[in-house]
């Protein structure tokens, strides 16, 4: 019998329907907007069960974009350089 593979992406707490918050959209953002996206996004990470796994993928794979882990793309630059 065939088992399905369990990693952390099934666990995510920010899949469905918010899922659109971790990402900045495809039109102007002001800052505002950004901030309050960013501040929901955040809140859903900080219940989130695979948080830290999610943050060590963002930073092994040097993703550019979009909230991981809690942190956003900015937030996440220190730790890459300090892992450089
Ligand atoms: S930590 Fe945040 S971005 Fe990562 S899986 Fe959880 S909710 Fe999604």
């Amino acid at each position: 019998m065939l088992h399905a593979i369990d990693t952390w992406h099934d666990k995510a707490a920010c899949k469905g329907p918010e899922s659109y918050l971790f990402y900045p959209p495809s039109t102007p953002e002001r800052r505002d907007e950004r901030d309050e996206r960013e501040r929901r996004a955040k809140s859903i990470c900080a219940e989130c069960r695979v948080r830290r796994a999610c943050l060590d993928h963002a930073l092994r794979i040097r993703e550019q974009h979009g909230i991981w882990g809690g942190l956003t793309e900015t937030e996440r630059r220190p730790l890459l350089d300090a892992a450089s």
